[in-house]
């Protein structure tokens, strides 16, 4: 068992313990003290991360100071100690941690007050929610950027927006936060918002004259310290709700990015702050009635262009051929093609001007040229993939100039 120092003092961020074990676990050298101050993943709350420094025996003058072990994780065990997961690379000559060694611990203190605002905030919310409409929180996730709670029901935006306004007043109101130990038989006859499955002695953070949960995270000692409760956005989730939230230090990074992207739309548009859905809202109607005239016109195009190839086509044995390179994509090419066979006696073979190429082979209903054939003899020679119809083919990934593939088709269709 390890003394967990953050159960009596979140505010305590350095502390000397004794290394009760060391072991080797996937890899990495796993450290447990007597004591700690380090927070282990659990309840929603991610682990601290910090350094542990070993300290020549005390009364004995000399020796440098030893290298800082950095730990990157910190896990809760199943037999009740607290696992400090040390740095993937092997500990500097000198600095590998013994039993019996006394070692000085440092948290990452700006990790953990963050966390401390985040949770706190949490239960304000969570208790605000509670009060106000009855709808409980089934879990809670601190996560790296947001966090969460997920809520038993879905909650409209007018009452997301009266919980928090109640959250932000009883951080006004720089209420106290306590840590309470009671026993279960005890916890049962006191008002926890939500009841706790744990037996033995529990763990109670009292929101004075607020909320009372059973609780083993790190908190803030006065709701003021949260400094503000945000929320965020929402999404259905296993009939309920999860409802994003930032909490002091999150909330200003939140405000600050999206005032940078406000700032940026503002810019480019041209309007008020406000007017920003408005002005997108009509640049959005506007590229659809344009996108609608471009299509339009490239549909007259194309048959003023099928219109021009038909009339320039050559005669042969097989019927009227046209074969051209032209600028354009798959869609392009198929619907140009398409054009010139809707008219009767016509072989077509269409090569973009790109490279790798794009090939499109068509026939009119009453030619005998069968167009996968064509396609099929082209790939064949410069590579690619494609197929089709006897009436229409096409192919894209063709390795050679349009003129060259142009001279091919002309072998493939006479
Ligand atoms: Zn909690």
């Amino acid at each position: 068992m390890t003394d967990r120092l953050y159960y009596a003092d979140a505010y305590c961020r350095d502390f000397s313990a004794t290394i009760t074990r060391v072991n080797r676990r996937d890899g990495r050298t796993i450290v447990v003290l007597d004591r700690t101050a380090f927070y282990p993943t659990s309840g929603g709350q991610p682990f601290d991360i910090g350094t542990l420094v070993a300290r020549p025996f005390e009364g004995r003058d000399g020796g440098p100071e030893r290298p800082a072990l950095p730990v990157v994780d910190v896990i809760d065990d199943d037999d009740g100690s607290v696992a400090h997961v040390l740095d993937d690379a092997e500990p500097p000559a000198g600095a590998e941690p013994a039993v019996g060694q006394t070692v000085h611990g440092t948290i990452d203190w700006a990790r953990r007050f963050d966390h401390m605002q985040q949770h706190t905030g949490q239960h304000v919310l969570s208790a605000a929610v509670d009060r106000l409409f009855g709808v409980r929180t089934v879990s809670f996730h601190l996560g790296k950027e947001a966090s969460t709670i997920d809520l038993a029901r879905e909650l409209s935006r007018d009452e997301i927006a009266a919980a928090e306004t109640e959250a932000n007043r009883v951080i006004s109101q720089n209420l106290c936060v306590s840590i309470r130990f009671v026993s279960a038989e005890d916890a049962a006859a006191l008002p926890l918002r939500k009841e706790s499955q744990r037996e033995g002695t529990l763990r109670l953070i009292e929101i004075d004259g607020f909320d009372l949960s059973a609780c083993g995270g790190t908190h803030v000692e006065r709701t003021g310290s949260i400094g503000v409760i945000a929320t965020g956005a929402v999404e259905r989730f296993k009939g309920g709700q999860r409802l994003e939230f930032f909490c002091g230090g999150r909330a200003l990074d939140r405000f600050r990015s999206m005032r940078d992207t406000i700032a940026g739309a503002v810019r480019l548009l041209s309007v008020l702050p406000g007017e920003v859905p408005g002005a997108i809202d009509r640049l959005l109607i506007d590229v659809r009635d344009q996108q609608r005239t471009v299509t339009a016109l490239k549909q007259d195009l194309a048959s003023y262009r099928a219109e021009e190839m038909a009339a320039a086509a050559e005669p042969s044995a097989a019927g009227r051929l046209v074969l051209r390179v032209v600028e354009g994509d798959a869609n392009g090419l198929r619907s140009l093609a398409s054009a010139v066979v809707s008219r009767p006696g016509f072989i077509v073979v269409l090569v973009s001007a790109s490279r790798p190429a794009l090939v499109v082979a068509a026939r009119s209903q009453d030619a005998s040229m069968p167009a996968h054939d064509v396609v099929k003899a082209l790939t064949a020679t410069f590579g690619g993939r494609g197929g089709g119809r006897p009436e229409l083919a096409q192919a894209g990934g063709l390795d050679g100039t349009p003129e060259e593939i142009l001279a091919a088709a002309r072998a493939a269709v006479s």
